[in-house]
């Protein structure tokens, strides 16, 4: 629904009912606000909790905005690769297909004049996939003969939330965004994800195993966190 915060902004809202809520709860996302409230909470509570919160709403509403344009795929803007920020350069031709090329630290990009941005981001998810089958497969291999782990599987994807999974068959699954991180961070998700064929939670024993290989995981878990937010 729309809703019309205390300046008469109008924004987005969505509301989830959760059954073992105490509180209402508040979430800015690229669609809009979703909050999140019991079902006894009426429509009238839930509105005027949202509308007594416009400042804080307001603010990170355009944080959103603000991260969104920067990560529109248009020339000037920056893209991450291999934990560099790269910068993207868009060039218009005559032909109908779109064409990328990374070359000295810069993506070129020629496209059609009305290329939109969805044919511009498939491009790119292609490109990471390739670079990370290329790069992580191997890195894989390395660490699971380290480790002595063997995966089922091997299988590359495009996540929102997760950087890597194991399936109970030890199949291991890795975002392909990962070769937005630098070599370090993604040599730590592969470890994570190869010490889940051991260890399936993150038990004391899991953690052990992860520090018997990376020392120094517990600064790259945070330099992880830190990306996420640049991401
Ligand atoms: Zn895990």
């Amino acid at each position: 629904m729309q809703f019309k915060l205390d300046n008469n902004q109008s924004i987005s809202l969505e509301i989830v009912r959760k059954r073992n809520l105490k509180n209402i709860y508040l979430r800015v996302t690229p669609k809009g606000v979703q909050v999140s409230a019991n079902k006894n909470i009426s429509l009238d509570e839930i509105e005027a909790f949202v509308l007594s919160k416009s400042a804080w709403l307001r603010k990170h509403l355009s944080i959103v905005k603000e991260k969104k344009k920067k990560q529109a795929l248009v020339s000037g803007n920056e893209v991450y690769y291999q934990g560099e920020a790269c910068l993207l350069v868009c060039k218009e031709h005559q032909l109908q297909q779109v064409e990328l090329k990374f070359k000295e630290q810069q993506f070129h990009i020629k496209m059609p004049k009305e290329a939109e941005q969805e044919i511009l981001e498939e491009l790119f998810n292609r490109f990471y996939k390739n670079k990370a089958i290329e790069f992580i497969t191997p890195m894989v291999e390395l660490w699971s003969k380290k480790m002595s782990l063997n995966p089922s599987n091997i299988a590359f994807r495009k996540a929102k939330r997760q950087w890597g999974s194991c399936s109970s068959q030890n199949s291991l699954s890795f975002n392909y965004y990962l070769m937005k991180l630098p070599q370090a961070l993604v040599e730590y998700v592969v470890v994570h994800e190869l010490a889940h064929i051991k260890e399936k939670n993150h038990s004391k024993n899991f953690w052990a195993l992860v520090e018997q290989f990376l020392p120094n995981y517990k600064a790259l878990v945070k330099e992880l966190r830190e990306f996420e937010r640049l991401l």
